[in-house]
């Protein structure tokens, strides 16, 4: 099972009340951004781009929680930045996890291993690790040598200590399909729960825009990955959100599904996206022009869009908006090998295009030491 039964029953319960109280536009994961200072500095990110003085804040515990209590969503995805900076994450993760919030603490792991006690394994808390490949890609894509053997030890060191831990793995153009199987091997020997995998977004802020991926090869590449699939493989993500990704499936973007909460306010329209901020959840539902934004708007910002953070909710409300949605995903699910010899083919045809790594200056993250941390305890 990919994610425990308990959270795969308390989501489906919450996505049937919206369905049942006839709320179209319903939240499913918070995105809480509590700094964007980071220890990295990905060619392809664009949240560590700001001035210091950004990059110094952080949102309080409290601030946090007020969000969350606002938002209502079932699960919290933290971003950043890179969470194991802020000297309050435990507090913020052992509050979130008293509120029966599950969790998806996202982290790089340049410090996971040695912050790890101050965190208390759970149910609710899933630690998941940025890892954009094997060796050679991730490091690459972080622009940091040695990233890949730090982060695999602190998922070991996770797993070992009886933590949920997941991953999330970005792509570009350039990606090796057949080096991403393999990455899946490697992560789930080393005993990661599941898997997710997106392709990256194209910010204007990113240091490196020449590798992000259109629509019409992002489709290629995903069904050259996620096709004839093992059966070893664990993925968190909608069977149809990934059904989407391999061109086999038409979603529209729901914006509103993954709401983001940082220093700055509730950002508008989405995780991507800063058109504006709102002071308060129901000031962004009802404020923003949401028909402005997703593929169909002709937004260009939207144009080769289809990351997670704008589809996942969207293949969840395919799920539950019919009977037919309901019968798709159980076929995914129990058939879920996708066998094609086309897909094969292009595996044993593709080209390897590594392109040059970018360089970058050093990432302007204020280190803060693991004794700034305060040790608390989860549920
Ligand atoms: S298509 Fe992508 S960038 Fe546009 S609103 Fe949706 S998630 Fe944001």
């Amino acid at each position: 099972m990919a994610v425990p039964v308990s959270q795969a029953w308390t989501v489906a319960t919450y996505v049937l009340k919206q369905k049942l109280t006839g709320r179209k536009k319903y939240p499913l994961v918070l995105m809480l951004e509590p700094l964007f200072r980071c220890n990295l500095a990905c060619a392809g990110c664009g949240k560590i781009q700001y001035p210091a003085h950004i990059l110094k804040k952080d949102l309080s515990p409290e601030a946090c929680f007020q969000a969350v209590e606002e938002c209502g969503t079932p699960m919290v995805a933290i971003p950043g930045g890179e969470p194991l900076l802020h000297p309050q994450m435990p507090e913020i993760v052992a509050g979130l996890v008293a509120r029966k919030k599950y969790v998806y603490m996202c982290t790089n792991a340049l410090l996971l291993k040695e912050k790890l006690h101050l965190f208390k394994p759970s149910k609710y808390l899933s630690f998941s690790v940025h890892v954009d490949g094997q060796r050679e890609h991730h490091d690459m894509s972080v622009c940091r040598e040695g990233g890949y053997d730090i982060a695999m030890e602190g998922v070991r060191a996770a797993v070992a200590a009886g933590f949920r831990v997941t991953t999330n793995t970005t792509l570009f153009d350039g990606a090796d399909p057949n080096s991403v199987r393999a990455h899946f091997d490697e992560l789930m020997t080393a005993g990661v729960e599941s898997m997710m995998v997106s392709p990256g977004y194209t910010y204007d802020k990113a240091p490196d825009q020449k590798h992000f991926l259109g629509r019409a090869r992002s489709k290629k590449l995903f069904r050259a990955i996620l096709s004839n699939r093992k059966k070893t493989w664990r993925f968190n993500a909608s069977p149809i959100f990934m059904e989407f990704l391999m061109g086999k499936k038409d979603l529209r973007c729901t914006p509103w599904g993954m709401p983001t909460f940082s220093i700055f306010g509730w950002q508008k329209p989405c995780y991507l996206l800063q058109d504006g901020y709102a002071d308060s959840f129901k000031e962004l539902m009802e404020t923003t022009v949401w028909s402005n934004y997703g593929t169909e708007s002709g937004n260009p910002h939207c144009a080769n869009c289809m990351v997670h953070s704008g589809y996942e909710a969207s293949g969840v409300n395919y799920t539950f908006g019919s009977v037919k949605g309901l019968l798709q995903t159980a076929k995914a699910i129990f058939f879920s090998s996708y066998k094609d010899d086309d897909a094969k083919k292009l595996l044993v045809e593709w080209k390897p295009t590594h392109g040059p790594l970018v360089k970058i200056t050093e990432p302007v993250a204020v280190k803060q030491e693991s004794n700034d941390l305060q040790e608390v305890s989860g549920d």
